[in-house]
This record gives C-alpha cells, structure tokens and sequence, in this order.
C-alpha cells in the first residue's frame, strides 16, 4: 500500500468494496518500462483500466493508447489524445465503428482476416494496417487463446492483399497472453514475425513497424521475471531475428501499467467452516468474481491479500465473494492462508488490482453495486 493510498483510506473510509488508485505509481510504471525497453513506443491498452484519470495521466506523459472500441476512441481523444496516436487494435471491429474512428482521425488499423481487410479498406481507405499473427501462448498465466490472429502464410498473403487495396501494410503485432512469465514467449514470436517480413520484402513489401503485444508481467502472490529481464530478452530477439535492421517497435501493456498501482479494500461478512473439525475456513467477503475479480477464474490471477492481522498465526481457507452464485469463489485450490484471529467485520486488501477489475464489475448482479473507484 502507498502513503497516498494510506492516508486516503485512513481520512475518508470509504464504503467497501472499493478500488484505491495511486496514479503516481501509474507514472511510475510507465517511466519504468520506457526504461526498461527504451526502443517501444508505448501503446497503453486501455481495456485494463479506462479510467479518465488514468489516460490523462498516460496522456500527460506522451503515451499513445490501444482501444477495442469507439467508446474507448472518445475516452482517449476526451482526455485530448491526438488520433494519431491511437490504434484501433481490436481485429473484430464493425464496419460502422472502422467509419467512426477513421472520420475522427484515427489511421492505424489492426486485422486479422480477409473479410475484415474488406471493412477496412472500405470504411478506412488508405489507413496503416497491421496484421495480427497466431503465437503460443504458454507460459501465460491469463491467455487469449486461438480466438485471435492468423497463421504466417495467411498473414503474408493479406498484407499483400491490404497493399493491393489500396491500404498502407505497415506491420505485424501478436500477443503471447497475459501476464505472461516466459520472455522466451516473446522471442519466438519474433522470429515467426522476422520471417514474414522477409517473404513480404521479397513480393515487394517493406514493413515498417512489429507490435510485441502485451503480456508483461507484474509481481501478485509469485515471483516472476522482473521488467528488465523481461525487456532484455525481447531486445535480444529483435537483434537476433531483425540484426541491425529493427524496425519501428510498438508494445501494448494493459496490466503492467495499471495493475500495482490499485488496491481494493473490501471486508469479511462472514468466515464458517462445512462440518465440525474442519480446519478449512470459508471466508465470504464483500466483493468476488461479479465485483471486479474475474480474473480469478479458474483461480488464474492469485492476488496477494492482507488483513490487519497479517503476522498472526494462520490458517487454510477458501476465500468467496457475497453472491449466490455458486461461481463466486476466488480460491479453494491455490492454497490460501489468513490469520485464525481474522473476524468477520475486518478490513481485508486485495492488491495490484488496478487493471482488469473495474470494468469487469457486473452493472448489479444480485444487487450489488458496480465497483467504486477512487484515483489519487
Ligand atoms: C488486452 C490486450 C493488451 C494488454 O495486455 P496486457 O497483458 O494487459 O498487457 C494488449 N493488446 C491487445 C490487443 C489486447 O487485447
């Protein structure tokens, strides 16, 4: 927790559950992996938080943005963000949408299909496409599985077909998954990029720009690779597939940015246990799944979480949001532990939860509320 997020919580507590945003930490992030990876121009995917203060922030610091939608368009140009540094990244876009974005100024296209290169060319004539390109996705500990990208040869043959519609075959991008802990991920996918670029430079295309994605890690309950390592590596893959003939690299990090800078304070509405003698204790707290934390599906995101009795013996439990559905249980098999002296009533912390939770928060399933949000 930071002094700012402290003294924030201590001066106004607030109703619970809600999400504490320290926007320092935000810049901070974004000053570390600029750092760590000095040649990327940073694309923030907005998805992971789209919070007005935090693009005006990302703003402030010359960041461009990476959006899914129009809604997410006029969120980044409402913060005064230039079009031009927005891409439209999604490859499942409306024809409609491609119009809307490309009137108000956006010129940079992602794709990932022959039926959407129609739209584009159509709906956006003349813009800069880039293709997106299927890679593995092992070592990701929130893939995006087979749902999006093409094979090689397919990425081949439509920038050529982009080309000969009149649209710019500007790059390729991919993504290795989310909170990806493998930077080995992020090597091979360039060498799979590295190659298309040369079966396009021999039909006469230059490509000008590799976008590597998201996926970069950040610390929850384990280890992972730190930013440099992380970075080092994928600098090291670019030289090995490109030599001295990079070209223009982009990266699209969601999580990285947002996600340490958040915590969401909630509190225990009841802890029981199943039968008598059971040393397992089912804690019920104030937010789950429908709350902003679906990203503990399958118990996948393993949040660190804190109580004010932290140093206290502890104890195994399973730990459950305030839902009757029976889907609402963030760990039962990922081996939790909280203090025995935890009481129903206690405040409990849920860190890094800046990215991926407000806007995952159900408008009311049940009758709770959406999430609220404060950023400091
Ligand atoms: C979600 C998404 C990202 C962000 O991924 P992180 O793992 O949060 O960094 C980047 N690019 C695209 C196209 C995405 O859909």
């Amino acid at each position: 927790m930071t002094p700012h997020i402290e003294k924030f919580l201590a001066e106004h507590r607030p109703q619970t559950p809600c999400l504490v945003v320290d926007l320092d930490v935000v810049e901070d992030n974004y000053h570390a992996l600029k750092n760590a990876l000095p040649r990327a121009e940073i694309y923030y995917a907005v998805k992971a938080n789209p919070a007005s203060q935090v693009l005006d922030r990302l703003a402030g610091l010359g960041s461009n943005f990476d959006v899914a939608s129009i809604s997410e368009v006029d969120r980044c140009l409402a913060s005064g963000v230039d079009p031009e540094r927005i891409a439209f990244g999604n490859t499942v876009k409306k024809q409609d949408d491609i119009a809307t974005a490309f009137a108000q100024g956006v010129r940079l296209f992602a794709f990932d299909s022959a039926t959407e290169l129609e739209k584009l060319a159509v709906a956006a004539p003349g813009a800069k496409v880039f293709c997106r390109i299927l890679v593995e996705n092992g070592g990701a500990q929130w893939p995006l599985s087979r749902k999006f990208g093409c094979s090689a040869r397919m990425a081949a043959d439509l920038m050529i077909e982009a080309r000969d519609k009149g649209l710019v075959p500007y790059g390729l991008s991919f993504h290795v998954g989310s909170q990806q802990t493998d930077p080995l991920q992020w090597q091979a996918a360039i060498g799979d990029a590295a190659m298309i670029f040369t079966t396009l430079g021999a039909a006469g295309i230059e490509l000008g720009m590799i976008d590597l994605g998201g996926g970069f890690p950040i610390r929850y309950r384990d280890d992972v690779p730190d930013i440099q390592e992380v970075a080092d590596t994928i600098m090291d893959g670019l030289v090995r597939s490109f030599g001295n003939r990079i070209p223009t690299v982009m990266i699209e990090p969601g999580r990285y940015l947002t996600a340490t800078a958040g915590l969401l304070r909630t509190e225990v509405v009841l802890i029981s246990s199943k039968d008598y003698g059971d040393d397992v204790r089912w804690v019920y707290l104030d937010v789950g799944k429908f709350g902003g934390l679906a990203e503990t599906m399958d118990e996948a995101i393993k949040y660190p979480i804190r109580t004010l009795r932290d140093g206290d013996e502890t104890g195994p439990v399973a730990v459950a949001g305030p839902t009757c559905d029976g889907a609402d249980i963030l760990y039962e098999k990922s081996g939790y532990r909280l203090p025995l002296s935890l009481k129903v009533g206690d405040q409990v912390d849920i860190l890094n939860t800046g990215a991926y939770t407000t806007t995952y928060s159900s408008v009311g399933f049940n009758g709770f509320p959406p999430l609220k949000e404060f950023y400091l």
